[in-house]
């Protein structure tokens, strides 16, 4: 609170320097400000191709029966804290809190928040989903399951490294309500087939599969584990020390070669799984077989969000990726409709990681950026041409074309070089002479050819 302050003494109630005074100079003098630490900017070929992507996977998806849903970008914190779990790192070390400026002015004058106001931008989407699942009653008790699919940035304040961000995007998908293996099955093979769809080989990726039991399985194991690690105390870190109380099963994900090598004689879920946990495991892994999607079954796979229960996966790729491998995952849910205030309500869900199937992709060779595209560029041989040609290029656009101009008085050779840029499929010529005539040449700039068009039809030509 101390840092706080100092810090609105200095910079005003904003956070920004509001001073009205300053000098020209000293504006000069201000830095050019620059994003913030593990976010990007996507610049326009890019942007393209993250429509293209989301547009791609909402495809597919929708062909399994998903249906779009967006919510908030933040939530009440208390959603995460209960329904992601607090011991889990992405609740208690990474999640950014959003604080109003009203709420802020009390904090600052030490007042505690209501729950309702405390406020964090989503760390991933699930459970929002869950909550907009719950808050409108999406699964009528007895319904049919509700399948949903969302795109769209996650905040994690984590250490910034490559494939690790502060803000990045995630695609993801959500079933509401069943709980037959089915669901399980189908949401893995849908998610794969969008990998290979949008060009990630298939050669590359490799497919984690475990299970996690269930509340009546699970927590024996939990024990199980906590005792292994105890017993183990000295070879192992601190971290992984600490985690033996609150949530044991983290260990196996410990970076630490040394923990590592420890966990891998501990003892293994699927050794310890309840018969209903078993058989449904065992059925996920046959309409698995015969999809012919391949697997690894691996039982350190334990994801690091604590409400999975019984099937988790993983989808992991090493060219390209450093130490985040991981370009996609989930697995079901079936208690934190309930964790979050609902009724008992089974679920499933994965998300994939945008920024890391790039990486993925380009280390595969294949192409993420959308090039840019235009139908038509109109050149102006000089300014008589110029009301003309932005009359022409108006209709054009309201007919569906899409064509642009100079803006900036350029020559005419630098028109066409600016079109070319632009990737213009042709290019129209405009002066006096093509006033005087009503008709001017269109230009197909790749195969060259040139065919003459009546000013009035250019529109009705190039949208035909
Ligand atoms: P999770 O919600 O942790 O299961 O993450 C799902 C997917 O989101 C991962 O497989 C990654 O592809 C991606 N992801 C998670 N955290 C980050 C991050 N900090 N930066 C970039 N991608 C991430």
């Amino acid at each position: 609170l101390g840092e706080l302050r100092a810090f609105f003494r200095v910079s005003g109630a904003t956070g920004y320097n509001t001073n009205a005074d300053t000098t020209c100079n000293e504006r000069k003098r201000i830095m050019a400000i620059q994003a913030p630490e593990g976010t990007f900017d996507l610049l326009p070929g890019e942007a393209a191709f993250w429509d293209h992507f989301r547009a791609t996977a909402f495809d597919t998806f929708a062909r399994y029966g998903y249906h779009p849903i967006e919510t908030p970008l933040f939530e009440q914190t208390d959603l995460f804290v209960r329904g992601i779990g607090e011991a889990t790192d992405v609740v208690s070390k990474e999640m950014f809190t959003a604080i109003s400026g009203g709420n802020m002015q009390k904090l600052l004058a030490g007042e505690k928040l209501k729950s309702k106001s405390r406020l964090s931008l989503r760390p991933e989407g699930t459970a929002g989903v869950v909550r907009a699942v719950v808050q409108h009653n999406l699964v009528p008790q007895g319904g049919a399951p509700a399948k949903l699919m969302y795109a769209g940035p996650m905040f994690r304040a984590e250490r910034p490294q490559k494939g690790r961000l502060r803000q990045f995007r995630q695609v993801g998908i959500e079933c509401l309500g069943a709980e037959e293996p089915t669901v399980d099955a189908e949401a893995i093979i849908m998610l794969m087939r969008f990998f290979v769809r949008i060009g990630i080989p298939a050669g590359d990726m490799r497919l984690l599969l475990n299970s996690m039991g269930c509340e009546k399985c699970r927590p024996a194991y939990r024990e199980m584990v906590r005792e292994f690690i105890r017993a183990h105390e000295s070879e192992m870190c601190e971290e992984c020390n600490r985690r033996a109380d609150i949530n044991p099963l983290r260990a196996f994900d410990c970076k630490n070669s040394e923990c590592a090598a420890v966990m891998a004689n501990a003892p293994k879920i699927i050794d310890h799984l309840c018969d209903d946990c078993r058989e449904h495991y065992e059925a996920v892994k046959r309409y698995l077989d015969a999809a012919g999607i391949a697997y690894e079954e691996d039982s350190k796979l334990v994801r690091g969000l604590d409400y999975y229960t019984r099937t988790v996966f993983e989808v992991q790729v090493d060219n390209g990726m450093g130490s985040q491998n991981a370009i996609g995952g989930g697995g079901r849910y079936d208690k934190l409709a309930e964790e979050v205030g609902g009724r008992a309500t089974p679920g499933l869900g994965f998300a994939l990681g945008y920024e890391r199937c790039v990486l993925a992709l380009e280390a595969a060779g294949a192409d993420t950026l959308v090039a840019r595209g235009l139908d038509l560029f109109v050149v102006c041989v000089d300014d008589s041409a110029r009301d003309r040609a932005f009359a022409l290029v108006q209709a054009c656009r309201d007919a569906g074309v899409q064509c642009d101009m100079d803006h900036q008085g350029r020559s005419v050779k630098s028109q066409f070089k600016l079109a070319d840029k632009l990737g213009a499929n042709f290019v129209m010529t405009l002066g006096p002479d093509e006033l005087a005539a009503g008709e001017a040449t269109l230009r197909n700039m790749l195969t060259h050819e040139e065919r003459a068009v009546a000013l009035d039809t250019v529109a009705a030509a190039l949208s035909a």
